[in-house]
Order: structure tokens, then C-alpha cells, then sequence
């Protein structure tokens, strides 16, 4: 985009040529996910209602990226401004455990002293919180780099607690997932929904042992799968 043009005056005489080289292939890289990805995003924004063409993508207070989720607004200072997916693509979803429950999870995503919060959390019950919007980057994986390419999803109770985990949360949480994977055109594998568990230098353990990610990962490709008009009777097999 507008990069272009600030990284075609070549001369510079900057003496970081290491930065530049990373900026100028990253911005590759974007030129090409856009390409191949057009379609699919196109399609992705027209149903959010997002303006095109440009990029310019609609901000309007309450709004949601999940149909049916419900907008609680994080604290500003636990979330960086963006644009994604136009300056970072998003590859990623990262799959959390709160330690605590939903009204916890609400409440420190709402404290600016907090420094870290999700753009979504799932209750037990299968409701979700929009916090942060997926155009911006959630503090939540404890990775600058992670955080940019990826959506974080939360989830209400305790690593050691296999019952924390309930079918109306797998469910719930599974639409969600298949939903970003659709929007940003990714695979549904292991090597795209991680949990935090698997960033690169976190001391964090969730989603933790009882996580069942063959059930989750099933459950995300059944929902991508879906024909658009989801049917109303699920029917376990
Ligand atoms: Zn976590």
C-alpha cells in the first residue's frame, strides 16, 4: 500500500539495511495473500457491511466481527490500533483458558493496568464477548508477532478442570473459529489454531491437558463446511 512509495527512495543511506529488508518482505508477502485470498475477503466484507473498495473498513461503535456476539469494549491500553488484514495478515486464532471465569475475564480486559486482553471471550454457556475488534491487535499472546497475525479467543475456566470445558462452549467457540478462518481464508489445522500454550516463549499452559482439540478442530471444520444459512437442529452422530 502506501509503503510503496517510502521504500522506493532507495538511497537512504540509513544504516539498519536488517529492518528494511524485513519491512519490504512482509510487504511481499501481503501482496500476495491479497491476491490469492481476493475473493474470500471480498465476500467476508460484504457480509460484516465493511466499505469498499479502498480498504476502509467501517469502525462503528458496538459493532461485531461474530454474528451473534455481544460487544463489551476492552480497555484501549490493552490493544494496538490496526488494520488488519491490510497491514497484517491474520493467520493465527490462539485458543485460551481465563484461570477464572467469564466475569473475570470481562473485568481485567477492562482495566487499563492489566496490559493484556482477548478479542473474544466464551462462556460456559456458549455466549460470547467481542472485546477487541479483529481489525486491531489484542494483547494476548505475550508475542508482538503472534499478536499481529492472530485473533485470540478466550474461554471461561481452569486449565485442571476438565468440566470447565462444556459441549455449548466447544460449539459456540468452534462457530467462532470457523468464522475467522473463513474471513481471512485460512486452513483449520493445528498448525493455525494453536493454543497459547504452543507460542514461542510463553511460560502460559492453556488451553491445558483437557483441552479435547480433535473434538474442537472436528467441530470447526463442520462449521466451516456449513452451508451460509446455518440449520437450526444439531444432531450429534
Ligand atoms: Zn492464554
Amino acid at each position: 500500500m502506501g509503503d510503496e512509495k517510502t521504500e522506493s527512495t532507495e538511497d537512504g543511506g540509513k544504516a539498519a539495511p536488517t529492518p528494511e529488508r524485513a519491512v519490504s518482505r512482509r510487504a511481499l508477502l501481503l501482496g500476495g495473500a491479497a491476491v490469492v485470498g481476493v475473493g474470500t475477503l471480498l465476500v467476508a466484507r460484504d457480509e460484516l457491511g465493511w466499505r469498499l473498495p479502498g480498504g476502509a473498513k467501517e469502525r462503528k461503535e458496538g459493532a461485531v466481527d461474530a454474528r451473534g456476539a455481544q460487544w463489551i469494549a476492552a480497555s484501549s491500553a490493552n490493544w494496538r490500533r490496526a488494520d488488519r488484514p491490510d497491514d497484517y495478515e491474520i493467520d493465527r486464532i490462539v485458543v485460551h483458558v481465563v484461570q477464572g471465569s467469564y466475569r473475570t475475564a470481562l473485568k481485567v480486559f477492562k482495566d487499563p493496568g492489566h496490559g493484556a486482553a482477548a478479542h473474544y471471550v466464551v462462556r460456559k454457556d456458549g455466549h460470547i464477548a467481542q472485546m477487541i475488534r479483529e481489525l486491531d491487535v489484542a494483547f494476548h499472546a505475550g508475542s508482538r508477532r503472534m499478536n499481529e497475525r492472530s485473533v485470540g479467543i478466550e474461554h471461561e475456566g481452569f486449565v485442571d478442570r476438565k468440566e470447565s470445558f462444556t459441549d455449548a462452549m466447544y460449539e459456540s467457540s468452534a462457530r467462532l473459529a470457523a468464522g475467522i478462518c473463513r474471513r481471512y481464508d485460512f486452513p483449520v489445522d493445528r498448525e493455525h489454531i494453536i493454543g497459547h500454550v504452543e507460542v514461542e516463549g510463553t511460560d502460559h499452559t492453556d488451553p491445558g491437558p483437557h483441552w479435547d482439540w480433535d473434538r474442537y478442530l472436528r467441530l470447526v471444520r463442520r462449521e466451516r463446511d456449513r452451508p451460509a444459512r446455518p440449520a437450526r437442529t444439531v444432531t450429534p452422530a
